[in-house]
């Protein structure tokens, strides 16, 4: 078929999606596909859910739109309410944007501006983790610690420095204790803003749970602990990027919930709307809130789209449904399905190293020897090969290279609909199964 879209891959031919009902996606030639990756983390509901298309249709019915310079809305209003009646301690107010790395951004020039309106101009300097994604816009970009999504924009990114993340299975040593790992890996942290300078940092940004780069990666018990001490002691803000990880993903509607502690500054979008819209958020703290208040009496951003009433009023429907059907109960008992299946089909597979992650956000890492967890050479593109495998067999999954070092190493990333059933979650172990095993056996 020829195209004048630019696509992501050019030289591939996609598919084209002209349906979806529940956990499954279906292509012109009929073809049906399980959706056991949400995309990439995004439909929470699923496809087609009749509540949500109801309330987009009632928004439209009423009002598309109204720029936000001029008006507030009250889809708009409402999820703020709800946003913060059940956002981590403190979290006061929101502010919407239409995705991921535009929460990222904001939540960069929030916290500059929070320092600058207190009296603090000399802090410049963001700290991040290598091995993360935020996006792909400059400023998420260069806070993001992907080697081979920063190379050839280098010389346009911000100064960012990186960290170690806290990834057990690649980095802990084998004679040290989970809580000593956790405290060396963050303690990195502060030894980064000494070297900048004690009072010279602006913020500290990370993903709750690793989402895309290096496939679930949660962090060892502690470490959050340990780092929000840390930007406490320096005055730094804590920026936590939940836009994979959050809105129920994990089983509890913030991920930070299970690392008991709250961010300055929380970044969420894919789950908000459950890609019925476009739509994220950055949530902020009181103190912050006030900083702009009483200072400037602004926050100095904006776009065009920001609070869409759509894309609220998609996003409230989609956090009622959650709520009016327990959905994150349904997260909790299929993770711990999802997780029990995955081990019983991967958990002698003498090429998968690690299987991880928390509620219906998994993944499992490949390695070529399971002994000394080395990797199949890039070259041979594996992740790629499983991709293809999976769509062959009907089924959507999100691997991807690099989890290593951004260029090597191989994982797969799973993030089913809330709305998944125990069959739904067999028949995607199952399909994985075989897709894996023919990859393998290509480039083996
Ligand atoms: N942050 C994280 C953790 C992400 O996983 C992503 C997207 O995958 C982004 C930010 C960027 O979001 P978007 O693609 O909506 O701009």
């Amino acid at each position: 078929m020829s195209t004048h879209i630019l696509h992501r891959q050019i030289n591939h031919t996609y598919p084209v999606a002209v349906g979806g009902k529940g956990v499954y996606i279906e292509d012109a030639q009929g073809k049906r596909y399980l959706d056991a990756s949400g995309g990439a983390a995004v439909s929470c509901l699923g496809h087609g859910h009749p509540d949500i298309i109801r309330a987009m249709h009632e928004q439209a019915d009423k009002l598309a739109y109204a720029h936000t310079s001029f008006f507030t809305t009250e889809p708009a209003e409402k999820l703020a309410d709800r946003l913060v009646a059940t956002a981590p301690a403190g979290i006061s107010h929101v502010y919407y944007v239409s995705g991921g790395s535009e929460a990222i951004e904001a939540a960069l020039k929030m916290a500059r501006q929070y320092h600058v309106e207190r009296g603090e101009p000399q802090r410049r300097h963001f700290i991040a983790r290598r091995q993360s994604y935020h996006g792909n816009t400059l400023g998420a970009l260069s806070v993001g610690g992907n080697e081979w999504r920063r190379q050839q924009f280098a010389p346009l990114l911000i100064g960012a420095h990186h960290i170690a993340p806290c990834f057990e299975y690649r980095e802990r040593r084998p004679e040290e204790t989970q809580d000593a790992y956790a405290r060396r890996a963050a303690n990195e942290l502060e030894a980064k803003i000494l070297e900048l300078g004690q009072d010279s940092v602006i913020a500290f940004v990370a993903e709750t749970v690793v989402g895309a780069t290096a496939g679930a990666v949660t962090a060892a018990p502690g470490y959050f602990k340990r780092i929000r001490e840390i930007c406490d002691k320096y005055g730094v803000l804590l920026i936590l990027d939940e836009v994979m990880c959050g809105m129920g993903r994990t089983g509890t509607l913030h991920a930070c919930e299970q690392e008991g502690i709250a961010p300055d500054i929380m970044a969420i979008a894919k789950g908000l709307g459950g890609g019925y819209q476009p739509i994220g958020a950055v949530l902020l703290q009181q103190n912050i809130f006030d900083a702009f208040k009483t200072g400037s009496g602004f926050f100095q951003h904006g776009h065009t789209y920001l609070g869409h009433p759509m894309a609220c009023a998609a996003a409230l429907a989609v956090q009622q449904v959650i709520e009016r059907d327990k959905l994150l109960d349904n997260v909790k008992a299929m993770g711990l399905h999802l997780h029990d299946r995955l081990t019983e089909r991967f958990g002698n597979h003498r090429h998968v190293g690690d299987i991880r992650g928390r509620g219906l956000f998994q993944a499992i890492e490949l390695v070529k020897d399971r002994a000394d967890k080395s990797v199949f050479d890039p070259a041979r593109k594996l992740n790629v090969r499983i991709k293809a495998e999976a769509m062959a067999r009907g089924l959507m999954v999100y691997p991807m290279g690099g989890t290593i070092d951004g260029k090597n190493g191989d994982h797969v990333l799973l993030a089913p609909p809330f709305i998944c059933r125990k069959e739904d979650i067999d028949a995607i172990v199952e399909r994985l199964g075989d897709a894996v095993d023919a990859a393998i056996k290509a480039v083996a």
